[in-house]
């Protein structure tokens, strides 16, 4: 890739930030449009001329921070932990989905503005809408009350799932969980939060089970939210999702796959909230199976 002096800038914000895979997958959605642009003679010169950089940046410097991209030009970024959420005061325009989330990953600049949306609601929904589901008839569990919960509670909803299960293990979080969403009250109607004591009450009728808890997740790759005698409870033709994506597939998975239900692991979220923030940034369709095999490429894991 060539960088310049007419290249602009793209980047995620985080601290820490060395683990995210986001530089890797749209650096290289980035070059393959260059590259595909220039062969098909649609722009002179360089071509799409963009780089998309890590900026760590502690907490006490995010407000400078912000300031600084506005300053330089930055044209568009994402948002990883600890910013999510403080970054919202810190824009001039969030979207309503990001708001009932309560959680920024995507920002961009226009007409000297900053503008925040969430991707993540779009990234999980987008392997199953794939699957062309009746999900007025499927009830979806969520088991974890953390970030990405939130995400997966929002797009359950606008999936169609007539109710909305999230078990968490501290009751205090659940109760604050349940309370959090006054400004989303389509999303509060079809909520409940359930102790995980209770959760085999429910195991029988939910048509969607979501692991949204860092349980399985490499190197910790023999936990499971759920024990096998419970993955069995679930009812049949029902959809397990882990939203990790190291290992693939996680314990969670295995055990769902072979008691018959169909599973999705987090990989393809990860690629499509991606893909969603870059075509806002560029204004056209990603190139998103570039970006699924650049990370399947870094994860070693091409046939999974
Ligand atoms: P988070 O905010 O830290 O939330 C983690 C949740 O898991 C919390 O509710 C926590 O409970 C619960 N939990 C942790 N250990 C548990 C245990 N032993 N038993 C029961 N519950 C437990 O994390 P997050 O950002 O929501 O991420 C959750 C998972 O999703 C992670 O594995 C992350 O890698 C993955 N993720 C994937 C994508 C993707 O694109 N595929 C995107 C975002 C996140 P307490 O609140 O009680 O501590």
């Amino acid at each position: 890739m060539l960088i310049q002096g007419s290249t602009q800038l793209l980047g995620v914000i985080g601290y820490p930030v060395e683990h995210s895979f986001s530089p890797l997958m749209h650096n290289a959605a980035i070059k393959y449009l260059n590259e595909r642009n220039r062969a098909e003679g649609k722009c002179s010169g360089t071509g799409l001329d963009y780089v998309y950089l890590p900026f760590p940046i502690p907490p006490e410097s995010l407000a400078i921070a912000i300031a600084g991209f506005a300053a330089v030009g930055l044209k568009g970024f994402n948002i990883t932990i600890p910013h999510k959420q403080a970054i919202i005061p810190l824009l001039d325009e969030v979207s309503d989905v990001a708001r009932a989330i309560g959680a920024v990953n995507t920002v961009w600049r226009r007409e000297g503005k900053w503008c925040g949306t969430n991707t993540d609601a779009i990234g999980f929904s987008a392997p199953l809408k794939e699957m062309g589901r009746d999900w007025s008839q499927l009830p979806a569990m969520i088991l974890g009350n953390g970030g990405a919960a939130r995400a997966v509670v929002a797009a359950c909803v606008q999936l169609g799932c007539p109710a909305v299960w999230v078990v968490g293990r501290s009751p205090d979080k659940l109760a604050e969980f349940g309370q959090s969403w006054s400004a989303a009250p389509e999303i509060a109607a079809k909520l409940s939060v359930v102790p995980w004591a209770q959760l085999a009450d429910y195991l029988p009728q939910a048509g969607l089970v979501v692991n949204a808890t860092p349980l399985g997740m490499h190197p910790h790759v023999a936990d499971s939210p759920l024990s096998e005698a419970e993955i069995g409870q679930v009812g049949g033709g029902a959809i397990a999702y882990d939203l990790i994506y190291t290992p693939r597939p996680t314990q969670f998975l295995q055990a769902a796959s072979a008691a018959g239900l169909t599973t999705i692991d987090g990989l393809e979220m990860l690629v499509q909230q991606g893909a969603a923030a870059l075509e806002i940034w560029l204004q056209q369709p990603a190139p998103v199976e570039i970006m699924r095999q650049a990370l399947l490429d870094y994860l070693g894991n091409a046939t999974a």
